[in-house]
């Protein structure tokens, strides 16, 4: 049912009354109440809105005076988040950090979270606990420049992170400087001219040395050339170190030594790499090998004609055009010996395996050709002595 009435804003307009509200509007003096002590529907939308533009007018007056950061968002985010920012640093302001510090200290000690709990009991034993509070508020309000923080009313869980950072701030700087004073140990800065301020950082995990460094084709050059590969997926350089590529440290400190001699600064934690790379004192990379795999010996040697030409020229050699190497038959092992003594050739432990092997098994072959020759002989000499005896019956 309508009923049509003068509100008190001057304007004419009706009330709604139905079975729910009825009980409000049961007499004629109720309704005539309502028309007075009510505005109609228009202006109090009007009412709202001017409401709302003020607070908002008042909040980015303030902004501006506090120099408070513009927040992110929409229009309309950010228009709405200004005002409860405003509000809520209003209210810090009004209440003072007393109370805030006490029903913090409250909420949190209640936490699930062993952190918080903990985090509740050091920041109650401050004595200037207070001041920390509204220091971690503000560092969010000066910080913080979220509109979606203060809508979605997260703005505790940045005050919590700040109140970690501040309570616990004589650890996080002990812990900052620590790591300062480990990196500049470990930094090594060429002396002579300096190719580029940015650091290049070799170092090793399990039977792998990595470099991490920036672009640079000075940098991608010495890299290849010490045998690392580009792992597109990590972003780093790689070598596997196996019996061939020698000792972590030396292959660290060769690789290191060489950015150094470019003049580029690079960070090595190994202690003892480190010194190997300043001074040069490592053992540098062992290019030639004779390996075994696939029932051959391999040849394995940097780019060189001479070695290629007398590989060759040994008994049953082929050019493997996959692996990009020379093979031996195991029967030619002497050939290839000759050819290791003049080139200054090491064995791997496995080609020394074979290689023993395959001589035991010769020497067995002759040894049995041997005992067969002597017992032939033996047989020959009984029966001569035989027939002596035989003889000397006669
Ligand atoms: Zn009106």
């Amino acid at each position: 049912m309508k009923r049509y009435g003068i509100f008190s804003c001057g304007h004419k307009d009706y009330i709604e009354i139905n079975s729910k509200n009825s009980w409000k509007y049961d007499t004629e003096e109720k309704i005539k109440e309502h028309f007075e002590d009510n505005v109609c529907d228009k202006c109090r939308k009007e009412r709202k809105e001017k409401l709302r533009n003020q607070e908002y007018e008042k909040a980015l007056k303030n902004a501006l005076k506090q120099e408070l950061p513009e927040l992110k968002g929409s229009e309309k985010q950010i228009r709405w988040a200004m005002t409860i920012r405003e509000e809520i640093m209003s209210e810090c302001k009004t209440i003072g950090f007393a109370k805030r510090t006490e029903s913090i200290i409250n909420k949190l000690s209640f936490s699930d979270n062993e952190d918080e709990y903990r985090l509740s009991r050091k920041l109650a034993r401050k004595e200037n606990k207070e001041d920390i509070v509204k220091e971690a508020y503000y560092n969010v309000f000066y910080n913080n420049t979220s509109s979606r923080m203060y809508i979605e009313d997260t703005l505790f869980d940045e005050v919590k992170k700040e109140l970690f950072k501040l309570v616990y701030k004589e650890k996080f700087e002990q812990k900052e400087e620590m790591k300062m004073e480990i990196k500049k140990e470990a930094t090594v800065v060429p002396s002579g001219n300096i190719a580029d301020s940015r650091e290049i950082e070799v170092y090793s995990k399990d039977d792998t040395v990595y470099i991490k460094s920036f672009m640079n084709e000075t940098l991608r050059l010495i890299s290849r050339d010490y045998g690392f590969v580009w792992n597109s997926q990590l972003k780093l350089w790689e070598k596997k170190i196996k019996e061939m590529q020698g000792n972590i440290s030396d292959r660290i400190a060769d690789v290191s030594n060489a950015f150094l001699n470019k003049g580029f600064i690079v960070v090595i934690n190994d202690s003892i790499a480190r010194e190997k790379a300043i001074n040069g004192t490592y053992e540098a990379e062992h290019r030639r090998w004779i390996d075994f795999d696939n029932e051959l010996l391999i040849v394995i040697h940097e780019r060189n004609d001479n070695i290629y030409k007398s590989s060759r020229k040994i008994k049953g050699s082929k050019w493997d055009g996959n692996l990009k190497v020379v093979t031996v038959p195991l029967t030619s092992y002497l050939e290839l010996e000759d050819l290791a003594n003049k080139f200054d050739f090491r064995y791997t432990a496995r080609a020394k395996k074979e290689i023993e092997m395959k001589i035991t098994s010769l020497s067995d072959v002759i040894k049995e050709i041997e005992v067969g020759i002597e017992k032939k002989y033996k047989n020959k000499v009984s029966e001569e002595a035989v027939f002596d005896s035989l003889k000397d019956e006669e």
